[in-house]
Formats: structure tokens, sequence, C-alpha cells
């Protein structure tokens, strides 16, 4: 069990995804986040955000998430879970959702097999 509350907690789902093995549960990624240091705010948009705003307070945050340790442990806990809104893993929710497009793609070629995550953005 986690000691300690994730970063920039999404109102709308459970911390952890179900998805992730007790193996993962045990893992440091939360505790070690970059932006528990930094303003909540960057990663998540107030209501009726202008644009132009939006996309520098994004920007912020992806600067932030370029010098997490924990960027791939986190954009997969987003992909899996998945998170609906904010920056997770330096990925918008539109990013995320292009992402996900991409791996359904990739899945479908397959024949319906699980892409190989680790090799895909
Ligand atoms: S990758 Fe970004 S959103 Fe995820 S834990 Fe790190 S700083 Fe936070």
């Amino acid at each position: 069990m986690l000691q300690s509350s994730p970063p920039h907690e999404s109102q709308w789902s459970p911390a952890v995804p179900t998805q992730r093995s007790s193996k993962d549960l045990a893992g440091p990624w939360h505790s070690e986040a970059a932006c528990r240091r930094d303003e909540a705010g960057l990663f998540f948009a107030p209501s009726q955000e202008p644009t132009a705003a939006r996309l520098s307070r994004e920007q912020a945050a992806k600067s932030v998430c370029a010098r997490c340790p924990v960027l791939l442990e986190c954009r997969e806990h987003a992909l899996l879970q998945p998170e609906p809104y904010g920056v997770w893993g330096g990925l918008t929710a539109a990013e995320r959702r292009v992402v996900l497009s991409r791996r359904r793609r990739r899945d479908a070629a397959a024949g319906g097999r699980p892409a190989d995550i680790s090799r895909i953005a």
C-alpha cells in the first residue's frame, strides 16, 4: 500500500490503476514524482481557461514532467486508467487519446494481441 497520496491526484479515479500488479503497487513512483514539489495547478485546467493560457500551462507542466524520474510509470498509469483530464507523464489528455488510438490500431493489426507497450510512446 502506498504511504502517500499520488502527485496531483485526479478526483475522477483511484490513485492506482487496477491494472497494476501487486509488484507495481509496491513501487515508489508516486513518492518520487517531481510534481509533488510543484504547483498542482499546473496539471489541471481551471474552468473556462483561455486557449493561450492552457497551452502555456500545459507547457509548464510538461517541463516538470521532463525532469521527473517516474515519467514512464506515470504515463502508463494515465494510459491504463485512463485518466481523462490533466497532464500526466508529459502528455495532455488529447495526446494520450492519440497514443491509445495508436495502440488499438497496432493491437488490431497484430490480430488482437496487445502491442509491446514498451515500444510505444
Ligand atoms: S511525469 Fe509529470 S505528472 Fe507524472 S508524476 Fe512526474 S511530474 Fe507528475
